[in-house]
């Protein structure tokens, strides 16, 4: 039987929830422990982070592994969940969540997040906001399947989890834009503020509902 409808994709950070908590990890939480075992100020250490971090850049799956960076800044003995765990309290959805996702939900379709978190990170969020009550799939690329976003794999092997046509939605113009849209994928960057955007940029998850409905229409 024909299956009618789409399947929502959602990135996470940046896109559901804001950015605060995963910040607050990687650009105050492992500084000061960089910091401390190193006997540096903490603004050097932070600057210490941030030069490494972009040595290694967004598009490498090492960027997402805490337990990389943490044995490169000589930091392996930490207890990872106890240093995320710290900065639950910063985990917040954007106000256009809820209600993007109810309305997703009463339209009845499939929904998955689909993140280049790695699990520690994903799994706390999903705790601390509640979205499996929407939400049956949460995809880890990195931990899940061994890639990541940027990979055109990751969207090919999306989309073979549904039989309806797929829209993903995500604040990273390469990774939730360029890449799916390279494959047929019909995609929609989110700009949430601050970083590049296209004139077709969306503010936010409202006009993405708009769009999706449109969509479902055709379908
Ligand atoms: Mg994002």
């Amino acid at each position: 039987m024909e299956e009618r409808g789409l399947s929502i994709s959602f990135d996470l950070d940046g896109t559901l929830t804001d950015t605060s908590f995963v910040d607050a990890v990687w650009n105050e939480g492992i500084p000061r422990e960089v910091a401390r075992i190193r006997g540096l100020s903490l603004s050097d250490a932070k600057d210490m982070c941030a030069m490494e971090y972009a040595k290694v850049g967004e598009l490498s799956i090492r960027w997402y592994k805490l337990d990389y960076w943490l044995g490169l800044f000589g930091l392996g003995s930490l207890d990872t969940d106890a240093l995320i765990l710290k900065f639950v309290d910063s985990i917040r959805l954007y106000e256009d969540a809820i209600p993007v996702l109810d309305e997703c939900r009463k339209q009845g379709l499939k929904m998955v997040v689909f993140s280049n978190a790695t699990r520690p990170f994903l799994d706390r969020e999903v705790e601390a906001t509640g979205l499996s009550q929407y939400i049956d799939t949460f995809i880890s690329v990195p931990d899940d399947w061994g890639m990541i976003k940027a990979d055109k794999e990751a969207f090919t092997r999306l989309q073979t989890m549904f039989k309806t046509p797929l829209v993903h939605a995500g604040d990273h113009l390469y990774s939730d834009y360029e890449v799916p849209k390279s494959i047929g994928i019909e995609a929609y960057h989110i700009w949430r503020g601050s970083g590049p955007r296209l004139e077709s940029s969306l503010y936010g998850l409202t006009g993405f509902m708009d769009r999706v409905l449109r969509a479902q229409k055709r379908t």
